[in-house]
């Protein structure tokens, strides 16, 4: 599995991302999440898939043990925003 090298794993704004406490996203990117969620977003992607199988994994930063359903839900939401900006 691949480890994510982005710096987004230490953007600040990561840490007021709820913790996934053992869930199947515990070890997955939470910036990553969030980026992708953005692109649909701003795509106005009406059929969404997290799939976290294709997220690189965390294990270092502001990301890490954060929840990436919660990310992604955050970068989709930001990512209308800006499509309508
Ligand atoms: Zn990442």
């Amino acid at each position: 599995m691949t480890t994510c090298k982005d710096p987004h794993r230490h953007a600040p704004h990561f840490t007021n991302l709820p913790d996934d406490q053992g869930g199947k996203g515990r070890h997955k990117c939470a910036g990553c999440a969030y980026e992708k969620g953005y692109q649909d977003g701003l795509q106005l992607k009406e059929s969404i898939n997290l799939d976290l199988d294709t997220l690189p994994d965390s294990q270092a930063g502001t990301v890490r043990h954060k929840s990436p359903h919660y990310a992604y839900a955050l970068g989709y939401q930001q990512g209308v925003a800006d499509y309508y900006a």
